[in-house]
């Protein structure tokens, strides 16, 4: 075993890690206050390489490997969750299953404007009545011979306003109301129409929209892997891209537990630092263990990933767990800084409202602890009807 990053991987991590100190952290505060889309910075991290990390070159990639993408979501994570989930929907969600499913044309054709970053991607599987339950999505592609006319709308769609490129999941064998006759598409931003604005509890420089696609008309091209074959691209996505909100989780949770340590040893209370109080201490014990816990999960379900390997339930196992740690400390980081963590002197209270969605999207915690206990019972037959 090796724990060292490589050369290249130290590189990657240093430059998410400065590129976030410098042009992220300071404006954090303000685009969550404001609900500010900072559609610039996206430009920026492109500039870096960063908006395809993991992307060959050839592509238009860095060409880095699993592992450095996830480190630079940490990094941005660490420094803003809502530019981490925009980043890692662009890349996990919608440039790497292109990459992995599609025809050379499709990917000669659609993956570089993404990895180049002068697109944004986003996927387009949630609807109103299909959440957990993806399989249960109504969106219709009505075969026309040539191709489909495509009608339905989809909910909570993380770039949506914002994105040139779409991975779209549609349903194109009526005959069915199961994952069986679900179909992957690629749409571009002239295909969809944005019908909603989300307000959230937190992530508010990020977007989630809903959209509505009415009697778009797309050919054969557009099809991404075979008719009918559309949720194993999307549970496909979903099991790399679990590993990237796990990182976000990770960036978080070590962005309160730095500010929670600082605070520790400058605050006094009864004539010492709080961070001599043994309860105080075994606070901050608990929270850098947990987040050493996470990151080794998650370092070793990329690694896994990255060569190819089955990575479902490590995904799994690395996603629930670094998201509820993820929850549970940033509470612990507002109690280590007693009132001041409630309130917006610090960022503390931020990083709260931020952790809570990883523990919901990409597969809830509940659908987590499923596919871990479909894993390790042996049961192969995946049930189609959850996610
Ligand atoms: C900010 C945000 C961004 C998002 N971005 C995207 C995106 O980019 N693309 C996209 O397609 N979707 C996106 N989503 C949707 C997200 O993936 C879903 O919200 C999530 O999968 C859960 O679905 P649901 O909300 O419908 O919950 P439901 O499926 O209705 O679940 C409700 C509750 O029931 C539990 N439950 C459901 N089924 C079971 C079961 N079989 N066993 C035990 N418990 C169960 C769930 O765990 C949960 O606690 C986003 C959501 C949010 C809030």
């Amino acid at each position: 075993m090796d724990f060292e990053l490589t050369q290249d991987q130290r590189e990657i991590q240093g430059l998410a890690r400065d590129f976030a100190r410098a042009e992220i952290d300071p404006n954090a505060a303000a685009w969550d206050r404001d609900h500010a889309f900072p559609r610039e910075l996206f430009g920026q991290l492109a500039e870096l390489g960063l908006m395809g990390t993991c992307v060959p070159e050839e592509y238009g990639g860095a060409g880095a490997d699993f592992l450095s993408y996830v480190l630079v979501l940490e990094e941005l994570s660490r420094a803003d969750a809502g530019v981490g989930v925009t980043v890692a929907v662009h890349t996990s969600a919608a440039t790497l299953p292109i990459l992995a499913f599609g025809t050379d044309e499709q990917k000669s054709r659609f993956v570089p404007p993404l990895a180049r970053g002068e697109q944004l991607g986003a996927f387009a599987l949630t609807e109103a009545e299909a959440g957990s339950d993806a399989g249960a999505l109504r969106t219709r592609a009505d075969s026309d011979g040539d191709g489909w006319t495509i009608d339905g709308a989809k909910q909570w769609i993380t770039n949506g306003r914002y994105a040139g490129t779409f991975l779209f999941f549609a349903r194109t064998d009526p005959q069915t109301e199961t994952a069986r006759g679900i179909s992957a598409f690629i749409l571009d931003a002239e295909h969809v129409r944005v019908t909603r604005d989300e307000k959230k509890l937190g992530l508010n420089s990020s977007v989630t929209n809903d959209l509505v696609v009415e009697g778009a008309k797309v050919g054969r091209d557009r099809l991404l892997h075979e008719e009918n074959r559309g949720f194993r691209v999307a549970m496909t996505t979903l099991d790399g891209g679990r590993i990237g909100i796990a990182a976000q989780a990770l960036g978080i949770a070590q962005a309160a537990y730095d500010v929670a340590r600082d605070y520790a040893l400058q605050r006094r209370a009864f004539g010492h630092r709080i961070a001599d109080f043994q309860a105080i201490q075994q606070k901050l014990a608990d929270m850098s263990m947990e987040i050493d816990a996470a990151r080794l999960l998650i370092y070793r379900a990329a690694w896994l990933k990255q060569q190819g390997r089955r990575h479902t339930e490590e995904g799994a196992k690395a996603k629930l767990f670094a998201s509820e740690m993820a929850r549970r400390q940033t509470g612990e980081a507002i109690q280590i800084l007693g009132g001041y963590g409630y309130t917006k002197e610090f960022p503390v209270e931020r990083y709260y409202r931020d952790a809570k969605i990883t523990e919901i999207y990409e597969g809830t915690s509940e659908i987590q602890r499923l596919v871990i206990a479909r894993s390790i019972l042996g049961l192969t037959e995946r049930s189609l009807a959850v996610r």
